[in-house]
C-alpha cells in the first residue's frame, strides 16, 4: 500500500531473512512505525474532522482521537488530564499536555510542541489542513511513544496546541499557565508543516541561539533527508525569516530557545488543497525519524553551550 516506506521494506527484508523484528528495531537507530504514522495522519486529515478549528465538532473531534492515542503512548497526564482549556477575547481552544520523566537528575525540560488546529471549512470547502498541521501532530504522537519506549535523560513535555492558526493562542495559554515552571523549559522544539519536504527539511532557531548550531550541524550528517539550518535571520527577506511564523515564536518572545522544524511554502499551503493524497509517505516517514533524532541530539547536548 505504502511501497515507498523505508520501516515496511526493512520489515519485510527481515523477514524473508528470518530476522526477528527485535533485532530489527536494535539495528534501526531511529525506529518510527511508518504505518501507525501514517494512519494517524490519515485520520486528523479525514473530512470528518472539517478541517479542526477551535471551538467546532471537528475540532472535538480531532481532540478526541489526539487524546486517546497521547494517552496510549505512555505519557503522564497532569492532575487534571491531558485536556487544558483556554479563552482568549473571541474565541476558545483546549491543548493536550503530556509529560514523559527523563531519566536524569537534571530539572531541565525540553517542550515538544505542535499545533492541530488548521481553518475549518470556508464557502463550504474544508481544509484538511494535512501538511498544516496534522502532519506535526501526528509526528509528535508517534515521537512521545518513542520516547517513553526509550526515555530521554531530561523529562520531555508534549503540547499539542489548538488555535496556532488565531495567533497561537495555544501557545499562549501554555505559557500563561505552565505545567512546570518557565525557567525550567531548556528548548522549545515546535513542528509545524513537517510532511511535505520535497527531500529538504528546515530547523530553526540556531541564529538566535548559536549553542545549537553545531548540535543540528551533527543531525543533518545522519537525517536520512537533506536538514538545512535557517530561516531564521531577522531583517531577512518578506517571509524569509520564521522566527515568529508558528508557535515557537512565543517561546522566543520568553527567551527561551527554539528549534522550528519545517518545510517551505508549498502551491497547498492554506488551500483546501492540503490533503493527505498529496503527501509522500517516504518523505514523511524520515522527516519524522529526523526531528526524533534531533530530539535526541538535543536531550544529550543540554545544557545549551556558547558556539
Ligand atoms: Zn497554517
Amino acid at each position: 500500500m505504502f511501497p515507498s516506506i523505508r520501516g515496511l521494506t526493512i520489515a519485510l527484508t527481515g523477514a524473508w531473512l528470518g530476522t526477528s523484528a527485535a533485532a530489527l528495531a536494535a539495528q534501526t537507530p531511529t525506529p518510527v512505525d511508518s504505518v501507525r504514522l501514517l494512519r494517524n495522519l490519515s485520520i486528523l486529515a479525514h473530512d470528518s474532522m472539517e478541517g479542526r478549528a477551535p471551538g467546532t465538532a471537528g475540532s472535538q473531534r480531532a481532540r478526541s482521537f489526539l487524546e486517546r492515542e497521547v494517552a496510549a503512548t505512555g505519557a503522564s497526564a497532569g492532575p487534571g488530564g491531558f485536556a487544558r482549556a483556554f479563552t482568549w477575547a473571541d474565541g476558545d481552544g483546549v491543548n493536550l499536555v503530556g509529560i514523559v520523566p527523563g531519566r536524569g537528575a537534571s530539572s531541565d525540560v525540553v517542550v515538544l510542541t505542535a499545533h492541530y488546529d488548521h481553518l475549518g471549512v470556508r464557502d463550504g470547502q474544508i481544509f484538511n489542513g494535512t501538511d498544516d498541521n496534522a502532519s506535526g501532530a501526528a509526528a509528535l504522537i508517534e515521537i512521545t511513544r518513542q520516547v517513553v519506549a526509550r526515555p530521554l535523560q531530561h523529562t520531555l513535555v508534549v503540547a499539542l496546541l489548538d488555535a496556532e492558526e488565531r495567533g497561537s493562542r495555544g501557545a499562549r495559554a501554555l505559557v500563561a499557565s505552565p505545567p512546570v515552571p518557565l525557567e525550567r523549559m531548556a528548548v522549545n522544539v515546535n513542528l509545524d508543516m513537517v510532511a511535505r519536504t520535497d527531500g529538504v527539511l528546515w530547523a530553526g532557531g540556531a541564529y538566535h541561539t548559536p549553542g545549537l548550531r553545531p548540535i543540528l550541524e551533527r543531525v543533518a550528517a545522519e537525517a536520512p533527508l537533506t536538514l538545512r539550518l535557517g530561516h531564521d535571520r531577522p531583517g531577512a527577506p518578506e517571509g524569509d525569516d520564521w522566527t515568529n511564523q508558528s508557535d515557537h515564536g512565543v517561546f522566543h518572545a520568553l527567551g527561551i530557545p527554539f528549534v522550528y522544524f519545517g518545510v517551505e511554502d508549498h502551491p497547498d499551503y492554506h488551500r483546501p488543497t492540503d490533503d493527505f493524497e498529496r503527501v509522500d509517505p517516504g518523505e514523511y516517514v524520515a522527516s519524522v525519524r529526523t526531528i526524533l533524532l534531533g530530539l535526541r541530539a538535543l536531550d544529550a547536548a543540554l545544557p545549551l553551550g556558547s558556539p
